[in-house]
């Protein structure tokens, strides 16, 4: 008997859409448009965090510190656990360090790993109002995190997309991917890729 992959066990409710990657990678640009697209909830985990918290990610980060950003980030990902109707999810960048948040997220549906290299990610998120993690200049930062966390994005991942194409592109690949598991939800777990 094959080991019964994560498709196999999740419920005919779990249809939901989870972006997980880096940050600068796209989840918020891709998740707003794909949940337009596809007429369902839009949750971003850092705005829960941000509401939950009644101040900034970058303020939390500075005041309190990551562990405590960290425990509140887990607090929002367990509110989306059972969700009552389909949503497209988009994570914080970290998110997935969690054993726990990486169990309820893939639970929640099919999860989307947006990959993009590290000189793209810095591009991008440079000039922000984004919090240091690590006392680095932002291009180290953002090699040693990629490094560090690419290996779980990969793991959680059901679909890894190139996250460098225009986002329309991005947007319409998801779309397709989930119209088919609405079509066959219990189809054994699709080969990693694109
Ligand atoms: P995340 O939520 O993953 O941190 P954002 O959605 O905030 O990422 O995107 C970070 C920046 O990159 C934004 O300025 C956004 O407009 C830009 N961006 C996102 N996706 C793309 C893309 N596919 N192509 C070009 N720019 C993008
Ligand atoms: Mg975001």
């Amino acid at each position: 008997m094959p080991t019964p992959s994560k498709r196999q066990n999740r419920s005919s409710q779990a249809l939901s859409l989870i972006l997980v990657g880096m940050r600068g990678s796209g989840k918020t640009t891709v998740g707003r448009m794909l949940a337009l697209k596809l007429d369902v909830p839009f949750v971003d985990t850092d705005d829960l965090v941000e509401e939950r918290a009644a101040t900034s990610i970058e303020a939390i980060f500075r005041d309190q510190g990551e562990s405590v950003f960290r425990t509140l980030e887990q607090e929002a990902i367990a509110s989306l656990e059972k969700p009552h109707e389909i949503l497209v999810v988009a994570t914080g960048g970290g998110a997935v360090l969690d054993p726990g948040n990486r169990r309820i997220l893939a639970a929640l549906g099919t999860v989307v790993f947006l990959d993009a290299p590290a000189q793209i990610l810095t591009r991008r998120i440079r000039g922000s109002q984004r919090p240091s993690l690590l006392k680095l200049n932002l291009d180290e930062e953002i090699t040693v995190l990629l490094d560090r966390r690419r290996p779980l994005y990969m793991d959680l991942a059901d679909f890894v997309l190139d996250a460098t194409e225009p986002v329309d592109h991005i947007v319409a690949a998801i779309t397709d991917i989930w119209l088919a598991d609405r079509t066959a939800v219990d189809r054994t777990r699709q080969p990693k890729g694109t």
